[in-house]
């Protein structure tokens, strides 16, 4: 990063430590290439002098409001910035205009509340604290005085505080664009009322997060000439399905079942429910309660949100009624049939089970039993049917049950975007993205893989967006500036999506031929790729590969790739939802017409997740671009506790290191000619003394010191990485 300065004894620096990353500590002895470092907390080490970092012994101990600012810009002065400010409460830190928030794991209200709103409100960026708020003002005004659309991205890991920076966002702008009514409601209480909707469809506790959300979201707000906001799309991506079924301790389901486990006895009598540890869906994990989480009243306040936001009261009911004909669904247990290989119902709870969620889903018993249990094979010249054992009737039973959940999480969605209506004529937009971070796990499987993908283009987004921002500066103050390297991904997102040859394109092909194993997918990667400097094959594994991502090596388990990347609906599943008589439920499932049949013969997940990330891309391009870089603090979500190796690893993922490197690369220091002068006239007071114009003696004095590389602008003195230390370094000494 920065080029390691000469130190001499005296000298305040950082060296690299086990277990807390980075100390400081002044070093004792200088031996050749080895520096004898005495740390503030007692240790004394020997380290080369290529790691050790300077020290700014005027850095300010609570630290400053952007990191830009740091007289030294290297990794353990960021992560010690950042850390001097979280100990006081001071969550949220610039880079240059990138905002870093970290999670603060407790209440702090004072920042958020109306007054807050009214003090950013017309602030210029970086006048007042680092804020959400001030990074959604500013994309406000100039979406208002350039007319350019904005968007905000929002990116961290889980739990790192992405959908309460993201609701906080939301809040600004509808405080600034408030005020239109249609029908009653304004379209902006629709708007953020559309959170605990989707929270409770979308959300679930997770190990890393009581609250996690496990699907990705845009959300784009329009404004009209006057900066109203005048319409609203909401996109999802990915939900994770396979949680409907299957849930590990201490995790649990998604939030709305056990809402309505607790709903008023009226519902629980007409849903036949109880209590959630009699429903297999939910028992497979030990965790039912939430902290400080009232499930009967979430209940409540979800149907309140969900009137606001133009869910109708049959339609709730309808909505409630399915996702408890799936938690009896999940009740139902297979047996032997009377025929080989056949299946039933286990007993009469089973029987109970299927009966109930039959009534529920307002369909056939018989039919629902054959649905599960059966499966229908047409060849050219017969019908055949052919019977499911147990085991296969489980899988389709719960495939039914995710198909059903994942149709009615996107009926959600597209039913709040038509009532909150878009705005034909808006010309601006201000676009929000609370998408998952870069993951990275014991076992990754392919949603690991899809997120990851996100997370290499939106880096590749980001990367080029830091550096042309680096460049504009340069050029405003009219600088030369040649062209600096800056890590380029492209070589991995070809990997990944090239169309013919990349991996999405060879799993796709994988799952379109019958007699293709997970191993068969393998080995094809294995040989395609065996020269590719991102890809590798690890040692003794037999169908893994590891992906070399810009945050770090992956490696990915492809045993469920095929099967999670093949996205069909079973036709006896269609059939029987289609015949439904309550019109919500078949209305999920619309028969499919001749033309569409053909075609969605093969659909694959992972080819549509591709092509919505394209999209997302096409439209952040027309924008202007902001980032929040969330930040979690540590795994145990508590607060006052800073890991300092878990959140450098959240900063190199999130792409911060990379953005100081790109500013390193060219001219790091950037300071204006007066502040210049002050701190380091002292070395040639001579110089001082002739003149009055800045920029002259700034000139004189950098000649006098015998820097070079540097250069002189407009405004401020640019110096290359390492020289302002050089330039303390003097001043110690005289
Ligand atoms: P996921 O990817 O799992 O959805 P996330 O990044 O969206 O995670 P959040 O749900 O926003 O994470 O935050 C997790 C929890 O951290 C919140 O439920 C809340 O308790 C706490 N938290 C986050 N941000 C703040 C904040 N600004 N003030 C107080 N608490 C916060
Ligand atoms: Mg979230």
């Amino acid at each position: 990063m920065v080029a390691s300065v000469s130190v001499g004894v005296g000298s305040l620096v950082w060296v690299e430590d086990a277990d807390e990353a980075w100390i400081d500590g002044e070093v004792v002895a200088v031996n050749g290439e080895d520096i004898k470092v005495l740390s503030t907390s007692g240790k004394t080490v020997v380290v080369k002098s290529s790691n050790v970092y300077p020290k700014d012994a005027e850095a300010p101990p609570c630290g400053v409001d952007d990191m830009t600012k740091l007289a030294y810009l290297h990794e353990p002065g960021a992560l010690h910035n950042l850390k001097s400010r979280y100990d006081i409460n001071e969550i949220y830190t610039y880079t240059g205009n990138i905002l870093i928030a970290v999670n603060p794991f407790q209440k702090l209200p004072h920042l958020y509340d109306s007054h807050m709103m009214a003090q950013y409100k017309g602030a210029g960026f970086g006048e007042l604290s680092p804020h959400p708020f001030a990074v959604a003002d500013a994309a406000y005004r100039l979406m208002m005085n350039e007319g350019i659309s904005q968007s905000i991205l929002v990116s961290g890991e889980s739990g790192a505080g992405k959908t309460e920076s993201t609701k906080l966002l939301m809040r600004y702008l509808a405080y600034m664009g408030g005020r239109s009514a249609t029908e009653g409601r304004t379209v902006e209480q629709k708007v953020l009322e559309s959170n605990p909707v989707l929270e409770a469809f979308g959300n679930a506790k997770t190990v890393r997060n009581n609250n996690s959300s496990r699907f990705g979201k845009f959300v784009e707000l329009q404004f009209d000439q006057r900066g109203r906001i005048s319409g609203a799309a909401i996109r999802t991506y990915l939900l994770e399905r396979s949680r409907v079924c299957q849930v590990s301790d201490p995790e649990r389901n998604y939030h709305c079942f056990y809402m309505l486990c607790a709903a008023p006895p009226e519902d629980i009598k007409k849903f036949k429910l109880g209590n959630p540890r009699t429903f297999h869906y939910l028992n497979q994990s030990n965790c039912y309660e939430l902290d400080g989480l009232d499930e009967s009243r979430e209940y409540i306040e979800t149907k309140k949100a969900m009137d606001t936001v133009g869910i109708s009261s049959e339609e709730q009911d309808a909505i409630f009624r399915v996702i408890a004909a799936i938690l009896h669904l999940g009740n139902i247990e297979f047996t032997k049939g009377k025929e080989i290989d056949s299946s039933m119902p286990k007993d009469e709870t089973s029987w109970f089970h299927l009966r109930t969620a039959a009534e529920l889903f307002m369909c056939d018993v018989k039919a629902l039993e054959d649905a599960l249990c059966k499966r229908v094979i047409v060849t050219r010249d017969e019908t055949i049917t052919k019977c499911l054992d147990p085991e296969a009737a489980a899988g389709s039973r719960d495939a039914l049950a995710k198909i059903v959940y994942s149709r009615l999480f996107d009926w959600l969605v597209d039913k709040i975007n038509s009532s909150i209506g878009q705005d034909p004529n808006s010309k601006c937009l201000i676009g929000v993205l609370d998408i998952y971070g870069f993951e990275s796990f014991k076992t990754n499987s392919f949603e690991q893989f899809c997120i990851n993908l996100t997370n290499e283009k939106l880096q590749q987004h980001f990367n080029q967006h830091v550096f042309k921002m680096e460049q504009e500066e340069y050029t405003k103050e009219e600088i030369n500036w040649s062209y600096i390297e800056f890590i380029d991904n492209q070589d991995v997102l070809d990997l990944i999506e090239k169309k013919p040859g990349g991996i999405i394109a060879l799993l796709d092909e994988a799952c379109m031929f019958p007699r293709s194993t997970h191993e068969t997918f393998a080995q094809k990667l294995y040989q395609t790729f065996k020269n590719h400097k991102r890809f590798s094959k690890p040692k003794l594994a037999r169908s893994d590969f590891t992906l070399a991502h810009y945050a770090g090596d992956v490696t990915y388990q492809t045993e469920l790739f095929l099967d999670k990347n093949k996205d069909y609906v079973i036709a006896e599943h269609q059939a029987l939802l289609c015949s439904s008589k309550c019109s919500f439920a078949s209305g999920l499932f619309p028969p499919s017409t001749e033309e569409s049949s053909k075609q969605s013969k093969f659909s694959s997940i992972g080819s549509r997740f591709k092509q919505q990330l394209q999209s997302l891309l096409e439209t952040l391009s027309a924008t202007e671009p902001h980032y929040i870089r969330c930040v979690k603090p540590n795994n145990l979500l508590k607060p006052a506790i800073f890991e300092n190796h878990n959140v450098l690893q959240q900063l190199r993922c999130g792409g911060v290191m990379e953005a100081i490197r790109i500013s390193c690369a060219g001219y790091p220091t950037k300071k204006p000619f007066y502040e210049f002068v002050d701190r380091f006239g002292i070395l040639s007071p001579e110089v001082l003394a002739g003149s009055t114009d800045e920029v002259t003696v700034c000139k004189r004095l950098l000649e006098k010191v015998g820097l070079e590389g540097y250069q002189i602008g407009k405004t401020k003195v640019f110096l290359r990485a390492g020289q302002l230390a050089e330039l303390d370094a003097r001043r110690t000494e005289v």
